[in-house]
């Protein structure tokens, strides 16, 4: 189990070995945004231009093995929503999203599923044996709300068993600089039950929370294999010139994604 760096014209992105699809989460490298969006902005609702925005996804897209306009894209509301989608739910580019999911699952092949973050934690799902996939936006609201649940029971939903899925939890914000009042931990104990682990008191009187392990913990609890996890063990908030970071850059960023295919 380990993240690897790719880099293919010029695109930074990482991959897992646990998902045997191809996928990516990529990174601030290799699109031709400029200024604060530089380079490879994947989000078309940021003040980024939007021929800028198209051509980052183009390039993307191209690693994918599809076109710009042929991929599903989440709707984030930091909420628990996982959407079944299909070719049906293809989206162009910069249009307007038609419902709100925080997650995605298909099991029809050729069909790019994109989640997005900026310090939020993204985690892509795969079941080589049922062949379904799924994209995650995972903040700390979607997770003590349960959605990577909803994602593993959408899965099964479409024949799935929960051994048999493999999950990627990609680079975010981590515990070391992850620092949050006592409402974040507090929800953490009422999702997964008091003493998890995933959080530690400061000297300063706040928290600071591990969202990968907290989403780990729940996936194993949903009946994951442990061998089948992977864990970025990269902060986007220390890797800001790697990663878009909301708390480094103060809002002032782009956005970029993990995607899979099957
Ligand atoms: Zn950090």
């Amino acid at each position: 189990m380990a993240f690897t760096e790719m880099n293919k014209g010029g695109i930074v992105f990482m991959r897992s070995s646990v998902i045997d699809a191809k996928h990516a989460f990529t990174t601030r490298a290799g699109g031709v945004s400029t200024g604060i969006y530089a380079s490879l902005n994947l989000g078309s609702k940021v003040g980024d231009p939007q021929e800028n925005v198209a051509e980052n996804y183009t390039r993307v897209c191209a690693l994918m093995g599809a076109g710009p306009n042929d991929c599903v894209v989440t709707k984030q509301v930091h909420g628990s929503v996982v959407r079944v989608v299909s070719s049906a739910d293809k989206h162009p580019v910069g249009a307007e999203v038609p419902y709100e999911a925080d997650g995605l699952v298909t099991a029809e092949r050729g069909l790019p599923l994109f989640c997005f973050t900026a310090d939020c934690t993204p985690v892509l799902l795969h079941d080589p044996v049922a062949s379904v996939a799924a994209a995650v936006h995972c903040g700390w609201r979607g997770s003590v709300a349960d959605i990577i649940a909803n994602a593993v029971g959408k899965m099964c939903s479409l024949g799935s068993r929960p051994e048999d899925i493999r999950a990627a939890i990609g680079p975010s914000i981590s515990v070391c600089c992850f620092e949050t009042d006592a409402d974040v931990p507090e929800a953490i104990d009422r999702w997964l039950g008091p003493g998890s682990g995933t959080y530690y008191l400061k000297s300063n009187g706040k928290f600071v929370v591990d969202l990968k392990k907290a989403n780990a913990i729940r996936l194993l609890s949903l009946g994951l294999l442990s061998e089948h996890l992977d864990i970025s063990d990269e902060c986007t908030m220390c890797s800001h010139e790697k990663y878009w970071s909301h708390r480094y850059t103060r809002g002032k960023r782009g956005v970029q994604c993990a995607v899979i295919v099957l």
